[in-house]
């Protein structure tokens, strides 16, 4: 057993509340920790810690924000073992996947290290007779991020890395289910070079998020997690005057024509669906498959399905972990069990042979699923593939235009110009063409659009410079004062 507490002022501080969480080890069910639970007054000091370091930190020269950064990328990459196999105990996550995690977070702090460049400016010389005007981006505050438990280290090193690099500090709320991996986070960050109270971690439940959204000396909220709650913490964080970005669930769909390579596109949705098990949310849930190839889809990837090595996250031969808890682990099954009884087909029953100790279910193939029905409706998250039959492109597009969420999606096709058409069409954020998790590279953005974002900046990349920084621009005049007269007309250029 062990405890994890919040980290202020460059080091570990007991919460003060008495509340706290359990810490589950997802592979064998059992409780291997607990976690401190912050009150409004944890969440207070940290806001004031923040504060207090904002004043020299946004001081800091850009030289020194990016070397700092190039400090922390190197101890992430020599430390990325480490991190991985925290990420694996509590999240389950097997560790080929964990490490995939740690690159595509460290992508972000790489992006950051060019900090220098990014907060760059415009300017325009003689934009009036002797006036000269120009444009600086300048810090927020104190801004906090909000993270799910599916990324416990890529989604905070989405926010903190920009965040920091652009001269803001630092409170970050993760889940609750597995809070380690921003302790480590924390540390490395001092290790880096970082000054204490840059980057400060609270711990807790809806009483730490709630006050966060109250807190006058909160400038912005940087949310990933479900729909409902990004809903929630966008309306009440805009309301209370905050910037907020809020990223939430989805259900992404894979259409598959006729002319795609079908073994290919089975190995994709394998890999996109039952990944990370399905806890993810670029995961491929749907796969619309048009009517003349979909029996020959749906056998190779039911003939895929027992290939697949469920274990524990830290076995080395692992390919999928459990899931993040018992409830969790129980809904998604619901989901399989009521399949049937909507009119569905269960092609293959992840209940089935799944290990008794744990949060483990195997992969699920449903077949004949069709909007209306709850595996269709539901954002699942968990291993749990469905398959709807279409007639061909304009049924698929037309599905998943009309779906409440548009996070990510993909096109199997040999053929260009009609994935070219998808790319014009398809309301959805992030498209991936023969390509099953299009999650874009650091110098781009993710984001999704509908009931996936609430918020107009996607995360991350330059979105991510735009939303933790603001523009201010200077208009000026270094006068010849032979010039100078009085003129009470509104200013001109001409
Ligand atoms: P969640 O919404 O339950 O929790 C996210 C965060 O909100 C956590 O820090 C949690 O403590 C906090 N929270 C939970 N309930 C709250 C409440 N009532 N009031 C205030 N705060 C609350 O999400 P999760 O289960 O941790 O993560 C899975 C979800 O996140 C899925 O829906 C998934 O699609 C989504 N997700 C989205 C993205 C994206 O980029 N769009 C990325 C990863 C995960």
């Amino acid at each position: 057993m062990y405890r994890i507490d919040h980290w202020i002022d460059g080091r570990t501080v007991a919460a003060s509340s008495g509340r706290a969480g359990k810490i589950y080890d997802p592979a064998t069910g059992q409780v291997q920790g607990e976690v401190g639970f912050a009150d409004v007054a944890d969440v207070d000091k940290a806001v004031a810690t923040a504060k207090k370091a904002l004043v020299e930190w946004r001081s800091t020269n850009l030289s020194r924000r990016a070397e700092i950064m190039f400090h922390m990328r190197e101890l992430v990459a020599a430390n990325r073992k480490e991190i991985a196999s925290v990420l694996s105990k509590e999240h389950g996550k097997v560790l080929s996947d964990a490490l995939g995690e740690v690159a595509r977070g460290l992508e972000n702090i790489e992006f950051a290290c060019g900090v220098p460049n990014l907060l760059k400016g415009g300017y325009s010389e003689q934009a009036s007779s002797g006036v000269d005007v120009y444009n600086i981006r300048q810090p927020l505050g104190v801004v906090a991020g909000i993270t799910p438990f599916n990324f416990p280290a890529m989604v905070p090193m989405w926010m903190f890395a920009n965040a920091i690099a652009c001269g803001n500090t630092f409170v970050l709320k993760p889940s609750e289910k597995d809070p380690s991996a921003s302790m480590l986070i924390a540390e490395m960050l001092k290790q880096a070079g970082l000054p204490d109270g840059v980057f400060n971690v609270v711990h807790g439940d809806k009483v730490s998020v709630d006050r966060i959204l109250d807190h006058p000396d909160v400038a912005a909220v940087s949310f990933v997690g479900s729909t409902p709650i990004a809903r929630y913490i966008y309306e009440t964080g805009t309301r209370n005057g905050k910037r907020v970005q809020a990223l939430g669930g989805a259900k992404n769909h894979m259409l598959v024509l006729p002319d795609a390579d079908l073994d290919m596109a089975a190995d994709a949705l394998v890999s996109a669906a039952y990944g990370s098990a399905g806890e993810r949310c670029m995961a491929i849930s749907v796969v619309l498959a048009v009517d003349t190839i979909a029996d020959a889809l749906v056998d190779k990837v039911k003939s895929r399905i027992p290939n697949v090595k469920v274990g524990p996250g830290n076995e080395p031969d692992s390919e999928m972990g459990p899931l993040i808890s018992g409830e969790h682990r129980d809904k998604v099954a619901g989901y399989v069990a009521g399949a049937a009884g909507e009119g569905a087909t269960v092609v293959v029953d992840g209940r089935d042979g799944a290990p008794a100790d744990g949060f483990f279910l195997k992969p699920s193939l449903i077949d004949d699923v069709k909007p209306g029905m709850k595996c269709y409706d539901d954002e699942i998250f968990g291993p749990v593939l469905s398959v709807v039959r279409v007639s061909g492109y304009d049924e698929g597009l037309q599905l998943i235009n009309d779906n409440q969420y548009g996070n990510g999606t993909a096109i199997f096709t040999r053929d260009g110009g009609v994935a070219r058409q998808f790319q014009f069409d398809v309301n959805v954020g992030m498209v991936g063409i023969n390509v099953p998790i299009p999650v874009p590279v650091s110098y781009y953005s993710f984001g999704g659009w509908k009931a996936s974002l609430f918020g107009d900046l996607h995360m991350y990349g330059p979105d991510g410079i735009s939303f933790f920084t603001r523009s201010k621009v200077v208009t000026s005049r270094w006068p010849d004062p032979r010039t100078s007269r009085v003129d009470l007309g509104f200013p001109q250029n001409r």
